[in-house]
C-alpha cells in the first residue's frame, strides 16, 4: 500500500517540479524580453534627444560666435526652421536672451512680447554655469497646447556670463507613438522618467500622468535600488497589478526607461498548460492508485484465503492424527490397543515367515488384580495399570519393531520381531522385576506388592501357515504355567519357568 502511495506521490511531485521549472523558465524568458524592450526604448530615447541636443550645440556655438544682430538672427531663424523640418521629433527650436525674451525661433511667425524667464529650464541655466544639456520637466506648448520635453543649453557671453538659453522642444508624442508599436499585453506598461522622478511619458497613459513626480512611489524606489540596469517585481499602486519591471538608464542623459509586463499575463499560458497537465497527471495517478489498491486488496484476500486453507488443512491433519491415535492407542495406558496389536501381529508374523526370522511374544497378566480393585478401589486399579503400562513401554521399545500393547483388562503383551525365546525371556524378566520394584502396595499378595506373571513363546513361522493365533496360545499357555507356578514369574513355553 505504501509502495502504491509512493508511486502516486512521486508522479505528482515530478509534475509539480516540472511545472515549477517551466514557470521559472517562462519568467526568465520574460525577464529577458522586458530587458530587451527597455534597451530598445533607452536607445530610441537617447538617439532622439541626442539629435536635438546636437542641433542645440550648433546653435549655441553660432550665437556665441556670430552674436544676435538682426542679420544673424534672420539667418539663424532659417537654419532653425530647416533643422526642425529635418527632425520629426522636434516641435521647435528657440533662442532666448539673458532676460528670457525670444531672440529667434524655428517658426515662420515670431511671437511678440513673450517672455520665458520664469520657465524651469531658463531659471536652471541662469543659475547654473554648467554647459551641458538640461532636460526639463515636460511643459505644455503655449502655441500648440501639445506636451513638450524641453532640452536646453546655456549661452554665454565671451566673458562667461549668462547670455541666454538655446531650447529644443521634443514632442512627448514622439516617444508615445514608438511605445505604441510594442506588444506589451493588456496590462503591460512602459515609461520614460527623468532621474529626478518626473514622469515624461507612460503607456498606458492616464490623465495628468505626464510631469507627475514619482519620487515617492515604489516604482521609483525599485529603480533606485535595481538601476541603472535591472529588473524587479512591483505591485502597481495605481491599478494593483504586479508587473515584472525592467529598468535602464539612458547612456547620455539623466533619464531612465521602464518596461513592465503583467505577471499574470506572462504566466497565463503557463497556467493553462499547467492546469491541463496537472489534471492529466492527477487522473493518471488516481488510476494507478486505484488499480494498485485493487491489486493489493486482491493479493491480501488471496493470501488470507491461502492462510485459512492452510489452517484448515493443519486442523484436519491434527484431527486425523488424533483419530488415528484414538483408533490405535489404548486410552488408559497409552500402549497400543488390541486392534493395533492384532494388525501388528499379523504383519510381523508374515514378515517373519518371509524373512525366515523368529517372532517372540510376551503375554503378561497382573497378579491378583481383582483383589487389588476390591481392596484399593477401581480408580486405584486404573492408576496401577497406567504405572505398569509406562514401565513396560519404557523397557519394551528398544528396537523399532517392538510393540507393547494392552491385550485386554489387566493383560498386557509385547511383540518382539527378530527375537528368539531366550531374548524374550530376558526382557520379560526385566519387566517382571521392574514392576515388582515399583513397590506398589498390594495387601492381597504374598510379598505385599503388585507383581505380574509372564508367558513367553517364540517361533519361526513357515511361509503360508498363517497361524499367528498359535503364538498367542502358546504364550498364554506359558503364562498360565507362570500363574500356576506361583505368580510373579516368567515362563517360556519351550523353556522351564524362570524362578523369581
Ligand atoms: P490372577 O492372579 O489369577 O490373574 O487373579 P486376578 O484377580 O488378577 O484374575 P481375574 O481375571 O479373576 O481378575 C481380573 C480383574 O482385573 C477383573 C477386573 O476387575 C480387573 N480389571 C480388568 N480390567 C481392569 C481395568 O481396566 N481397570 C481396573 N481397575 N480393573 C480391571
Ligand atoms: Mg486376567
Ligand atoms: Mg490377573
Amino acid at each position: 500500500m505504501a509502495f502504491v502511495a509512493i508511486v502516486c506521490l512521486s508522479l505528482l511531485a515530478i509534475d509539480c517540479w516540472n511545472s515549477w521549472q517551466s514557470r521559472s523558465d517562462q519568467l526568465r524568458q520574460m525577464s529577458v524580453a522586458t530587458s530587451n524592450l527597455a534597451r530598445a526604448m533607452a536607445q530610441q530615447a537617447d538617439d532622439t534627444i541626442k539629435k536635438a541636443d546636437t542641433v542645440l550645440v550648433g546653435m549655441v556655438e553660432r550665437v556665441e560666435h556670430d552674436g544676435t544682430d538682426p542679420d544673424d538672427v534672420m539667418r539663424l531663424r532659417r537654419v532653425l526652421a530647416a533643422r526642425v523640418a529635418e527632425l520629426p521629433q522636434l516641435d521647435g527650436l528657440h533662442i532666448y536672451d539673458k532676460d528670457g525674451n525670444w531672440v529667434a525661433n524655428s517658426r515662420s511667425t515670431q511671437p511678440e512680447n513673450l517672455n520665458n524667464a520664469e520657465r524651469e529650464y531658463f531659471v536652471f541655466h541662469r543659475t547654473h554655469e554648467e554647459r551641458g544639456p538640461h532636460i526639463g520637466i515636460p511643459v505644455q506648448s503655449r502655441t500648440s497646447g501639445r506636451l513638450l520635453v524641453p532640452v536646453s543649453r546655456r549661452i554665454n557671453h565671451a566673458d562667461g556670463s549668462f547670455a541666454g538659453v538655446a531650447l529644443a522642444t521634443i514632442h512627448v508624442d514622439f516617444f508615445s507613438k514608438f511605445y505604441d508599436s510594442f506588444d506589451i499585453g493588456e496590462a503591460g506598461a512602459v515609461a520614460l522618467v527623468l532621474e529626478n522622478g518626473t514622469m515624461m511619458t507612460r503607456r498606458p497613459s492616464t490623465p495628468g500622468i505626464v510631469g507627475r513626480n514619482m519620487r515617492e512611489t515604489e516604482f521609483f524606489s525599485a529603480y533606485a535600488a535595481h538601476g541603472p540596469v535591472g529588473t524587479a517585481y512591483i505591485k502597481s499602486a495605481q491599478d494593483g497589478v504586479t508587473r515584472l519591471n525592467s529598468f535602464r538608464r539612458l547612456a547620455n542623459y539623466p533619464l531612465f526607461v521602464a518596461a513592465a509586463l503583467s505577471k499574470d499575463e506572462i504566466l497565463a499560458d503557463w497556467w493553462r498548460e499547467t492546469l491541463w497537465h496537472s489534471g492529466g497527471v492527477f487522473l493518471l495517478a488516481s488510476i494507478v492508485g486505484f488499480i494498485g489498491w485493487r491489486l493489493i486488496r486482491q493479493f491480501q484476500l488471496q493470501t488470507r484465503t491461502e492462510a485459512e486453507l492452510r489452517q484448515a488443512r493443519d486442523a484436519l491433519e491434527t484431527l486425523n492424527k488424533t483419530l488415528n491415535t484414538l483408533a490405535m492407542e489404548d486410552g488408559l495406558t497409552g500402549l497400543a490397543n488390541r486392534r493395533q496389536f492384532d494388525v501388528a501381529l499379523d504383519s510381523e508374523y508374515s514378515r517373519a515367515a518371509r524373512t525366515a526370522s523368529t517372532l517372540a511374544l510376551i503375554m503378561m497378566d497382573v497378579d491378583c488384580f481383582k483383589q487389588y480393585n476390591d481392596i484399593y478401589g477401581h480408580a486405584a486399579g486404573d492408576e496401577c495399570l497406567q504405572t505398569i503400562g509406562r514401565t513396560i513401554a519404557g523397557l519394551a521399545s528398544r528396537r523399532p519393531g517392538d510393540l507393547a500393547a494392552r491385550y485386554g483388562g489387566e493383560e498386557l503383551a509385547v511383540l518382539l520381531p527378530n527375537t528368539d525365546a531366550a531374548g524374550a525371556v530376558v526382557l520379560a524378566e526385566r519387566i517382571r522385576s521392574a514392576v515388582r520394584d515399583l513397590k506398589i502396595e498390594h495387601a492381597g499378595t504374598a510379598d505385599g506388592f503388585v507383581t505380574l506373571s509372564a508367558g513367553v513363546d517364540a517361533l519361526s513361522p513357515a511361509v503360508g501357515d498363517g497361524q499367528p493365533k498359535q503364538l498367542i496360545r502358546s504364550a498364554d499357555k506359558a503364562l498360565y504355567a507362570a500363574k500356576s507356578g506361583g505368580r510373579n514369574r516368567v515362563c517360556a513355553s519351550t523353556v522351564q519357568p524362570v524362578p523369581a
